[in-house]
């Protein structure tokens, strides 16, 4: 699914069964991503100098590139870091981080998103009181090591499966706690807390899964059922985007995690048993909406122009022109 080779524009992947390019209703930049991103121009604008962001400031490549065109460096640790403003990305760090970047003299601009600070919150209350705190989540990922600082050693445990969390022994604390990661599959935390609830009757629960997470899970689940293929825009390394192809594959059966329209194959089409005629796009909430365009240019071009493109009744038109300018 999320296999993507060299790709091949050549002009013989005409795809001449494509009928019609339906773009997901909920697609693309959530309100966390584009705040981030809007510090960090700001910052720039403002003329501060050495203004460092810490790890990816959203987790795009296109983006990540454009700030590094511009200037900005992107270190991964703090103490990699000499002197100037350190920017702390949408996902959220340890306090312990930003503590240890005051320490050493830096100023500190913090793009967290406000729903992971949410999190943080929900979090240090717990700890405050004790709980032991189970955090349904992928433990790899910069907002749950960002999440795990908030607890005193020791008494957060990440979860990253249903399978984990079914491993875990009966013997539980009293004061007992379940949270999950802003971008965890809805379906997949609600068996979770299911199964935590039987296990401990007594467990409270906290599902801080964002809006933006469950709208673009949603349209995907709607999207899915009226195409052949869908096509989700983001990288690797975006959870979100990841979770979304991944949802596509099992919804639809064929589903493709790509980049940019580059990556877009001609063999998907060609090699294919049935006709490829309706193809969906979605794009994880940190994919710029032009790469979005460029895969829909990109698609009607390979129809030889006839595919209808379907957009979202009610979207609203994401400001990504400076992004636009500078990735292209
Ligand atoms: S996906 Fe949700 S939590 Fe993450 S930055 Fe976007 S709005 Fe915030």
């Amino acid at each position: 699914m999320t296999d993507v080779t060299t790709a091949d524009t050549s002009s013989d992947a005409i795809a001449t069964s494509m009928k019609k390019v339906v773009i997901a209703d909920h697609h693309g930049f959530c309100m966390g991503v584009k705040r981030a991103i809007n510090i960090a121009e700001e910052t720039k604008t403002r003329g501060v100098e050495n203004v460092t962001i810490l790890k990816e400031i959203v987790h795009n490549h296109a983006v990540v590139e454009k700030f590094r065109k511009e200037g900005i460096d992107q270190k991964f640790e703090v103490k990699d870091i000499e002197k100037g403003t350190v920017i702390v990305s949408a996902h959220g760090v340890s306090p312990h981080i930003i503590r240890s970047a005051k320490e050493q003299g830096l100023d500190v601009i913090d793009a967290t998103c406000p729903l992971v600070t949410r999190i943080h919150d929900i979090i240090d209350k717990l700890d405050s009181r004790d709980y032991t705190i189970l955090h349904f989540g992928d433990e790899h990922h910069d907002e749950t090591m960002g999440v795990l600082g908030h607890a005193k050693d020791g008494m957060m445990t990440v979860i990253p499966s249903l399978e984990a969390l079914m491993a875990l022994p009966d013997e539980q604390p009293e004061k007992l706690a379940l949270t999950t990661q802003t971008t965890a599959e809805a379906s997949e935390f609600d068996e979770a807390e299911k199964k935590a609830i039987e296990r401990w009757p007594h467990i409270k629960v906290f599902n801080t899964i964002c809006n933006a997470t469950n709208q673009r899970q949603s349209a995907i689940m709607k999207l899915a059922p009226e195409v052949d293929m869908i096509l989700v825009v983001g990288s690797t390394t975006s959870a979100n985007s990841v979770r979304l192809a991944s949802m596509a594959e099992a919804l639809c059966g064929k589903a493709y995690l790509i980049d940019s329209e580059a990556d877009i194959q001609s063999e998907w089409f060609n090699n294919s048993p049935s006709p490829i005629e309706n193809i969906g796009i979605s794009a994880g909430a940190s994919t710029p909406e032009f790469l979005v365009d460029g895969v829909v240019e990109r698609l009607v071009e390979m129809s030889g122009g006839g595919a209808e493109v379907v957009r979202p009744v009610k979207a609203k038109k994401v400001n990504t022109l400076a992004l636009q300018d500078d990735c292209s």
